[in-house]
């Protein structure tokens, strides 16, 4: 027999699959979905079979497969055709699109192990049976047996079996179940840094406190280990010198503290609810594919409804993913679902980024293993491997970080709508402030909109006032981030017991720090961006990239002792308080103060209390909290998303301002919300003040038309970069050659021009963008420039295509 042929796609930056022989042994146990451990260069990979019985090409050496990972493939059919749409759309490596489908790599942990199903106990039983081969029925006898948890277990012996498995399998005799075994313990010890005092620090203790306290914040304990290079006593021991603090903190995915006997609402369903249960049900009925968005104002109730649908799916033995735009969502949805399924039906697993490797795997095969049917999780949860998928829902489908900002640069959102296509599923999207994208396709038929008008037993909406800070300036000639009517508002809420929420969107101290003598602003060694100030930490910080450096007493252009700072930042607005409202309790959550689950459950739960006055915080207090004694949110600056240069900075700031308004009054209490800007007449402001969508949509609808923006034309960014600035031009020039003709031709081009962000992270970076009414001539041309890249042997990771960018910094 002639040998087999099979492409792989590889983790490696190269567009192309790669081939293989398959040898004869494993020829049963490999499919297209399999992953294998395959010999490349000078290592080995693990990749995935993408294509099999393909052609080997004319000349070349064709290595074999060295192992077959999976008996089981890991990637169902399904989701390799999805893969397939991704590589093609978002023009991306397939090696770079299957690795982001797949769970990660655990071998050393995981055992598969197989189980007879009914079926193959009968055919045992009776001996026989039609379309069973004696020769399995054979193997099946002599393979050793035993009891196993979830039934009769197989245990393999030779490698060379794995054929007659694999076989066993596509018959239904047998299936497996990857259990990935790992670490037993559920809790792990964190280690955070305890003394508030200033003292100097031998250098081990000292490089701990920099991991702890400066660069990464509370550790587990064996990565902090890992990264200070020290012994375990040492550690010990700075624990009984109070330098550091440890807690037990739980590492299953998804469980927390409140968990234990939370017994999840069920409320009445409300006409309104009631309404969109219907017309979900019934589309899950015809099992065809459709597409609803749920516009439903803050406090309407959609959880409810998500809950719901998930029920009707699950009753028809359909299968459910529910997207959530953050992590810390994953745990209260994540937290409902198991609660509302987990013991009814087969369980719920929960997928997100912050799992170790071991526990995503571990959830992963349990939902390839059809051991979960409802899965909760963050974007890449979209590629969950589910099996009869019936319902996709996409929380705050507006958000932004369902598109994924690095290779392959796909939108969770648009990926669900395209796997419910492929594979007869309902979408169900919601949002108080859909995305102008998916609102123009309700309007226009493409989507079903769903809508929940009003809040919850009518609830009032919280009534929205815009303090103009110049008439403000004029008034009390200070440039205090607190108006006279907001500290008025603070001062209310103190007096009669209820809470306040202060959202300012920018964290840290100081914005930056001025050289009032060159005028320069202190940079960041590898981006072309300002640093901001840190006084806790005192020091200055890239948010982009993470490097830092001491405060500098001169600057470090002119040598001058005039720095400034400038700006307040969340830092110092938490200070402030503290100092104009000295009674208040207040609490401060960023990405600083919530640096783990702990510590931002610790704060939401202090406020939820009522251990805290005054909450301030970034734009992580905007999204889905449910507090009930809120009468004051007080946005402190309304423009610094506004004023960014990007074509989605008015949606984007509509939809922060919306969302935090929707915190207030939410519980009994009436509540009002007070938004500062320097620009009260700009609409975004003004249709956020009047709580007034389809206003916002409609202006801003004709603005992306009269410029020529999504969803009027796909558009495309291409950022060419690297560190040696001349590498960066010549690229960018051979790419330009290449567009010059298509110039015109059904595609805009633009560029290049030196990116907004010129440099991030050392790299140099230019830009194109493309606009094409027809996305299709988008795509193609895009196809050709790639191909140009190559001939020029421009290295791939050079080229960056982000397609439908959410961003153009
Ligand atoms: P949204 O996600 O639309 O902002 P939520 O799902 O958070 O709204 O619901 C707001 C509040 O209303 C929650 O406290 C929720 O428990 C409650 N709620 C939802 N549905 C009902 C209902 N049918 N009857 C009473 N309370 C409800
Ligand atoms: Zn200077
Ligand atoms: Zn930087």
């Amino acid at each position: 027999m002639s040998d087999r042929f099979c492409d792989v796609a590889l983790p490696v930056p190269l567009p192309s699959l790669f081939t293989y022989t398959v040898p004869q042994q494993m020829a049963e146990a490999v499919s297209e979905g399999s992953r294998v451990l395959v010999p490349f260069r000078r290592r080995s990979f693990v990749g995935v079979v993408v294509k099999l019985d393909t052609k080997p090409p004319i000349g070349a050496k064709v290595r074999p497969i060295a192992r077959v990972l999976d008996l089981l493939p890991a990637l169902p059919s399904a989701l390799m055709q999805l893969g397939q749409w991704i590589t093609g759309y978002y023009l991306a490596p397939p090696g770079d699109v299957y690795r982001a489908m797949l769970p990660p790599v655990t071998e050393l942990h995981s055992r598969q192990e197989i189980r007879l199903t009914e079926k193959g106990r009968e055919a045992l039983a009776a001996r026989t049976m039609s379309g069973v081969s004696t020769e399995d029925l054979e193997f099946l006898r002599e393979t050793e047996q035993v009891e196993s948890s979830g039934g009769t277990a197989l245990l393999p012996k030779r490698e060379t079996k794995k054929a007659t498995l694999a076989r066993l399998l596509r018959q239904g005799l047998a299936q497996l179940h990857e259990n990935i075994l790992g670490t037993k313990r559920r809790t792990q010890r964190v280690i955070s840094w305890k003394s508030k005092e200033q003292i100097d620090l031998p250098p081990k203790e000292e490089s701990i406190r920099q991991i702890l306290e400066v660069e990464r914040g509370p550790l587990p304990l064996p990565m902090l280990l890992r990264l200070a290079q020290v012994s375990r006593a040492v550690i010990e021991r700075m624990l009984r010198q109070e330098l550091l603090e440890s807690w037990e903190e739980p590492i299953d995915p998804g469980e927390d503290p409140f968990e234990v006997g939370f017994t999840p609402p069920a409320h009445e369903l409300s006409e309104a609810q009631e309404q969109v249960v219907r017309e979900v049900r019934r589309q899950l009925e015809d099992a065809a594919f459709g597409v609803n968005l749920l516009f439903g104002v803050t406090g309407s109730g959609k959880t409810e409804v998500y809950l719901r649908c998930v029920q009707e799916t699950l009753a028809r033995g359909k299968t459910a993913i529910v997207l959530v735009p953050e992590i810390a969502l994953t745990l209260w949805i994540g937290r409902l679902c198991r609660a509302w399924f987990g013991a009814r039906f087969e369980g719920v697993a929960v997928l997100h980024s912050a799992l170790s490797d071991v526990e995503r795997a571990r959830e992963w095969w349990r939902v390839r293993n059809g051991e979960a049917r409802v899965v909760v999780g963050t974007r890449s949860a979209v590629f969950a491997p589910l099996d009869h998928l019936g319902l996709i829902i996409v929380d705050e489908e507006q958000e932004g970080s369902y598109k994924q900002e690095e290779t392959p640069r796909y939108h969770g959102r648009d990926v669900a709508i395209v796997r419910a296509k492929q594979e007869q599923a309902v979408v169900l999207l919601g949002s108080a402030t859909p995305s102008l994208e998916s609102f123009h396709h309700a309007r226009a038929g493409k989507y079903q909109l769903l809508t929940l008008p009003t809040r919850i037993e009518n609830r009032p909406m919280a009534p929205v006032e815009i303090v103009d800070l110049r008439d403000d300036f004029r008034e009390t000639q200070s440039t205090s981030p607190l108006s006279a009517a907001l500290r008025r508002g603070i001062e209310e809420c103190l007096r009669g017991g209820t809470q306040a929420l202060l959202l300012l969107n920018r964290r840290g101290y100081s914005w930056f720090v001025l050289c009032r003598s060159c005028g320069a602003s202190v940079q960041c060694a590898n981006c072309s961006i300002s640093l901001v100030y840190h006084k806790q930490r005192n020091r200055l910080e890239c948010h982009y990239c993470g490097a830092g450096q001491p405060v500098p007493k001169k600057c470090p252009k002119c040598e001058s002792a005039y720095l400034h700072y400038f700006g307040e930042g969340s830092e110092q607005l938490e200070e402030r308080l503290r100092k104009e409202f000295p009674g208040a309790r207040v609490g401060r959550l960023d990405r600083d103060t919530a640096r783990t689950k702990r510590q931002y459950q610790q704060t939401l739960s202090a406020f939820a209390s009522g251990a805290l006055d005054i909450l301030v915080g970034t734009q992580m207090l905007a999204k889905g909290h449910d507090f009930q004694r809120v009468t004051l949110v007080g946005v402190v600056s309304a423009d610094s998303t506004l004023s960014l240069p990007d074509f989605r900075a008015a949606e984007r700031s509509f939809q922060l301002l919306t969302q935090v308004a929707g915190r207030a009054g939410r519980g009994e209490l009436p509540g009002r919300v007070l938004v500062q800007t320097f620009y009260p007449e700009h609409y975004a402001i003004r249709d956020a003040a009047q709580q007034d969508y389809e206003a916002f949509f409609e202006r801003e609808l004709h603005f992306r038309r009269m410029m020529s923006y999504p969803p009027f034309t796909a558009l495309a960014n291409i950022i060419v970069r690297d560190t040696q600035l001349e590498n960066a031009i010549r690229w960018s020039r051979q790419l330009s050659e290449y567009f010059a003709p298509h110039e015109g031709k059904g595609v805009k081009i633009l560029g290049p021009a030196a990116a907004p962000l010129a440099r991030i992270k050392r790299e140099h970076r230019f830009q194109f963008l493309l606009k094409s009414p027809k996305r299709s001539l988008l795509t193609k041309l895009l196809a050709g420039a790639m191909a140009h890249c190559e001939s020029k042997e421009i290295p791939r990771t050079a080229v960056l295509v982000d397609m439908d960018p959410l961003s153009l910094l």
